[in-house]
């Protein structure tokens, strides 16, 4: 086991500011994956713990929902300069459970910092209206409150920045919260109750629950106290969220899959492609829903892109994430590997060509070569799902027309890439396709400032920019009457 040597490490669920352990005392072990070696245990909560923490959540609503939009303000600020004081032992911490390159790790726990920051201003401009009155002796305001209790659930592959995007402008709104981080890397979201509770956030504001994940999105679904869910992960699990929130009509974010599709036209910089290329791959190993899963290469210059992409992957170091200059680290577990393989033998069973790796590598446990896969086609199974792993298939095309239809050629309709330098195309392609984000000429496009979101299967809502606080709260209209005239 390893040392436990960061405070962050809390190994139990804080319910209106106590830190306590599943009511059964049962825990769920949390693995390295670079070493797959138990790191500890988290509490294996379920229903009853859930209810509590909702109850308590609720409770703090009443009064949080009354502090001033400053107060609000300046805790969140607190925060941000918490996260950004303890950057180091929060990135070591995630890396830790998450497999991440801890240069990664670094960049997240800044951008979960960055979005505090952000809804710390945003908290500030929640602005309604006064809007003309059809009638004399009448006024008509517009204003926003907050929404509630919300209710956080959370993936592995971003298990601090997934938090960030969604507690940010929950606390920033004036609504409390109830967090359930993904049971594979659950440290990173207890570490937000402990910078939360040490910032001075009043107790009930913010509460973390980890265990069955079944049992506690059953309560938070069914418990009318909870007002919104807001989610990232499977489409699937998004799917069954949507049904079972409807019982009780609540607000729901949805932050899902993705199918990105990264088109290479004739006339683009090859080079800067191939440098976008391999972020937009390999960032996370492959495992983010806005990585590359469909490269489009235009046949003139397929083979030369191709090449070029193949080399860099070539280049990049797998390794520990804590081991310096680590580029790629391992994937999440073994499942994941598998899944990589299946995709692999499918698309060699069907014509296809591995131009670079294609195996697990050396170093052995979750750990998997950067792959190339050249003549990808469409009947292979990553033109439909999600490769979640580093691996990156290269179709050809002809014609621009061609390459939005296969682009779009997916219930999926999150981020989408396409390196050109013809303005015309720009707007063509721009404006062509179905998808909720379009990095042009840049392949890593993640920003506080800009809303990020899908369309279609990818899910509802948007998460930063100045929408991303818009769904914590909701509009009264309030019409005053017999003024006089
Ligand atoms: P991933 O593919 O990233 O593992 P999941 O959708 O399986 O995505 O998981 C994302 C989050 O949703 C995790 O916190 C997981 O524990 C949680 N989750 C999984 N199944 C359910 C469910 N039935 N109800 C509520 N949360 C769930």
């Amino acid at each position: 086991m390893l040392q436990k040597t960061s405070h962050f490490m809390r190994e139990a669920n804080l319910i209106d500011g106590e830190w306590i352990q599943a009511d059964s005392g049962a825990t769920i072990d949390v693995i390295n994956p670079a070493t797959s070696l138990k790191i500890g245990t988290v509490p294996r909560s379920g229903r009853a713990e859930t209810l509590r923490a909702i109850e308590a959540a609720d409770a703090a609503f009443r009064t949080w929902r009354k502090t001033s939009a400053l107060e609000r303000s300046k805790l969140l600020r607190a925060l941000h300069d918490a996260i950004m004081d303890n950057q180091q032992p929060l990135a070591e911490l995630l890396t830790t459970e998450q497999g991440k390159s801890l240069t990664e790790s670094k960049g997240e726990i800044a951008i979960s910092a960055a979005y505090v920051l952000w809804f710390a201003e945003e908290a500030r401009r929640t602005y309604g209206q006064v809007v003309p009155s059809p009638w004399r002796d009448r006024r008509i305001l517009v204003t926003r409150e907050p929404t509630g209790v919300v209710a956080a659930i959370t993936p592995w592959n971003f298990p601090s920045s997934m938090l960030s995007r969604k507690i940010g402008p929950a606390l920033a709104a004036g609504c409390t919260a109830v967090i359930k981080p993904a049971s594979q890397t659950p440290y990173s979201g207890i570490a937000w109750g402990v910078l939360c509770e040490e910032v001075g956030f009043p107790k009930g504001v913010v509460n973390v629950v980890t265990g069955s994940a079944g049992e506690i999105g059953d309560e938070i679904c069914a418990n009318p106290l909870v007002k919104k869910i807001t989610f990232t992960g499977s489409t699937e699990v998004g799917k069954l969220l949507i049904a079972k929130a409807a019982s009780t009509v609540k607000k729901v974010s949805m932050e899902l899959g993705g199918n990105a599709p990264f088109i290479v036209f004739d006339d683009a910089d090859i080079d800067r492609a191939v440098e976008g290329a391999i972020i937009a791959k390999y960032r996370n190993s492959g495992q983010t829903c806005v990585c590359t899963n469909r490269f489009f290469a235009q046949e003139g210059i397929y083979d030369e892109f191709v090449e070029k992409l193949a080399a860099a992957s070539k280049g990049l170091k797998v390794g520990p994430g804590l081991e310096e200059g680590t580029q790629q680290g391992p994937l999440i577990d073994d499942k994941a590997v598998e899944k990589v393989e299946e995709l692999i033998s499918d698309a060699v069973a069907k014509g296809g060509k591995v131009v670079t790796g294609g195996r697990r590598h050396a170093l052995g446990g979750s750990f998997f070569e950067p792959t190339v896969i050249a003549g990808a086609k469409p009947e292979m199974r990553f033109m439909k799902e999600e490769i979640f792993g580093p691996v990156a298939p290269v179709f050809r095309f002809k014609t621009e027309e061609e390459a939005i239809a296969l682009a779009n050629d997916t219930e999926f309709g999150l981020a989408s890439y396409f390196y050109t330098s013809d303005l015309g195309r720009t707007m063509r392609v721009m404006e062509g396709l179905k998808y909720g984000m379009v990095g042009v000429n840049e392949g890593l496009i993640t920003t506080v400032e800009a809303p990020f979101g899908g369309v279609k299967e990818s899910g509802l809502g948007r998460e930063g920019g100045h929408q991303g606080i818009d769904d914590y709260l909701d509009t009264k209209y309030v019409c005053i009457g017999g003024l006089g005239v």
